[in-house]
């Protein structure tokens, strides 16, 4: 098997952050779990971030075959991700640096966000080193979606279209994504893959609700219904909107609903780091169900599963969604997801057999669908364990990584783009080149 040296170049997103933040969400975790993938594969990665503490060590070693790289551009602490575009090309000049100071010549450039994708052509241009780009968010979707409060730096969509147009190989983790690439980035098709992100099917995975509950001190709360969120607390989440549903289902049950928040700044939950908590307080009791949500603070990871666990139901109905990894963490959990049908959503959640899809920003609607799920606990069985079910079969790390590696094969052949699809394996068969040799040890036939 060649093992290739591969560098992941993920600007604001380290897989050392702390989780839950303003700036620190799925992205974090799809670097830090496709980079520990690939080294599983036999390849050797460097995941090229920006130093957000002075004290961070400038190379860490992070899981076996995996380094995160800190590098100096700007200020050593954190600076929200949409202020960091003039500091790119420092970005670019310190990776440059290290590449040549540690002899880490990559053989192929992953960018993760556009301003990275910007830097993996730069290094291309250096290096010779083929570039595939995966954007994780796209700039169009939000202008179209926040208008004004988007805060991007205004050269985003032009780079973004610069670097759809000139990357090797574009990942899209959803069809809805792909799309977009396409129709509104003029992205070739034929240079476009469909390969999903995943869940940690070992990290996420089904516990009984008592003892979900007992473990995160909601025993009291005896077998009333729970509803969970776990996300970023962003106005885009749009977390009103299930306290608005909660609220219209507090005469449906006895005792009502419960919803559990799960995210924010910091561990304990506080309204003054995480504004929107406040938002959400203040909506909450305005609605007379102010006991009937509750707000945990961030989270780390090892804990969500009894979070997740401790709900009948999770829910996630933002405006707009990429991805969404929180879905999937639910289903590997083996709890039914009633989510919003909005970017990534409808394609991990099989409405009627995983959970229910509805409308964003239709309170109505939610509080119909989560009132149905909570009144029926054998159909939320059901649905999670179908749910759990399809993230196994669809939307494992290894797997990911798998589809991922077929197509840095392809790329660094010169051959043509494999359609991967979440079902399948590369529509193009593995020739006998060593290369692809990877692919062939990811679990494909
Ligand atoms: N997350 C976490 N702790 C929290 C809140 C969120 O670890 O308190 C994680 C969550 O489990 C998920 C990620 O942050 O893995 C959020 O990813 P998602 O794709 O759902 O949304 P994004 O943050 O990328 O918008």
């Amino acid at each position: 098997m060649a093992r290739l040296r591969i560098a992941l170049v993920s600007e604001h997103a380290s897989p050392a952050a702390l989780l839950g933040g303003a700036d620190a969400g799925g992205q974090n975790v799809a670097v830090d779990q496709l980079a520990r993938h690939l080294a599983h594969l036999g390849h050797a990665v460097d995941v090229f971030t920006r130093r957000e503490a002075a004290d961070a060590p400038a190379v860490v070693d992070w899981a076996p075959g995996v380094r995160i790289v800190n590098l100096d551009a700007g200020p050593p602490h954190p600076v929200p991700k949409d202020a960091l575009w003039p500091l790119m090309p420092a970005f670019r000049d310190a990776l440059l640096a290290f590449i040549v100071r540690d002899s880490a010549h990559p053989d192929l450039v992953h960018g993760h966000f556009w301003m990275s994708g910007w830097v993996a052509l730069e290094l291309r241009r250096a290096l010779g080193a083929p570039v595939v780009q995966t954007f994780h968010a796209l700039g169009r979707t939000k202008r179209r979606e926040q208008g004004d409060a988007d805060t991007s730096p205004p050269e985003r969509i032009a780079v973004e279209t610069a670097i759809a147009r000139a990357a090797d190989a574009l990942v899209a983790q959803c069809p809805s994504e792909r799309e977009e690439l396409i129709d509104g980035y003029g992205a070739a098709p034929s240079r476009v893959a469909l390969v999903p992100a995943a869940v940690d099917v070992d990290a996420f995975r089904p516990i009984s609700r008592v003892a979900a509950r007992r473990r995160i001190g909601l025993a009291g709360a005896g077998g009333g219904p729970v509803v969970v969120y776990v996300g970023r607390l962003l106005p885009r989440k749009d977390v009103g909107n299930v306290v608005r549903a909660v609220a219209l289902l507090r005469h449906s049950t006895a005792p009502p609903p419960l919803l559990l928040v799960v995210g924010g700044a910091t561990a304990a939950p506080d309204p003054v780091a995480t504004p929107e908590i406040g938002v959400l307080r203040a909506l909450a009791a305005s609605l007379g169900v102010a006991d009937r949500v509750r707000f945990a603070g961030r989270r780390q990871p090892a804990e969500l599963r009894y979070w997740y666990g401790a709900g009948d139901v999770a829910v996630t109905t933002p405006w707009y969604e990429p991805f969404g990894l929180t879905p999937l963490e639910a289903m590997a959990c083996g709890r039914p997801v009633v989510g919003a049908a909005v970017g990534g959503i409808p394609y991990t959640v099989v409405d009627g057999l995983t959970g229910a899809l509805v409308p964003p920003r239709d309170p109505a609607a939610l509080a119909e669908r989560l009132g149905a799920f909570l009144a029926d606990p054998a159909r939320c069985a059901r649905m999670g364990r179908a749910a759990r079910a399809r993230v196994e079969r669809e939307f494992t790390w290894a797997g990911t990584a798998g589809r991922t590696a077929a197509l840095y094969a392809a790329v660094l052949a010169g051959l043509p783009i494999p359609e991967i699809e979440a079902t399948g394996r590369p529509a193009v068969p593995a020739p006998a080149d060593d290369r692809f040799a990877i692919a062939a040890h990811s679990g494909w036939p």
